[in-house]
């Protein structure tokens, strides 16, 4: 999968829509929540669209691995690696996703309470 024209993170990932990035390499961006939940609320994303975790396939398990790598670099870059902080993929719409384009929401700042609503 590439890009989605019709995609809003596709469109944030080719810089057509403004975003606070905090992080860009070849394969992702981090950008933050424009309506963030916890002090530190920042959304990763690969820059190749896939909808949602059911799409994911055998080919973007290092995908995915490096998006875990980068939550706990970002985490540490916030100063919340320590006090705590939570990676959290929405899947489908009844579990609250409404950018159907995979993004790991990285949270944290606040004390976060489980389980999650
Ligand atoms: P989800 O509901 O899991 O699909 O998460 C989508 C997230 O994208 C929400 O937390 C939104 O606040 C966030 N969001 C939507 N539009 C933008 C945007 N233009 N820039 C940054 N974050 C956005």
């Amino acid at each position: 999968m590439g890009l989605d024209p019709d995609c809003l993170f596709c469109k944030i990932a080719r810089r057509e829509i403004p975003s606070e990035v905090v992080h860009e390499d070849g394969t992702m961006l981090a950008f933050r929540d424009i309506n963030p939940q916890a002090p530190t609320h920042i959304l990763i994303i690969p820059k190749c669209h896939v909808p949602t975790l059911n799409d994911l396939e055998e080919q973007h398990q290092t995908l995915i691995g490096r998006m875990f790598l980068l939550a706990a670099q970002l985490a540490a870059d916030e100063g919340i690696a320590q006090t705590g902080y939570r990676c959290v993929f929405n899947c489908m719409g009844g579990a609250g996703q409404s950018v159907f384009h995979i993004h790991m929401h990285l949270l944290g700042g606040r004390p976060l309470h489980w389980p999650p609503g």
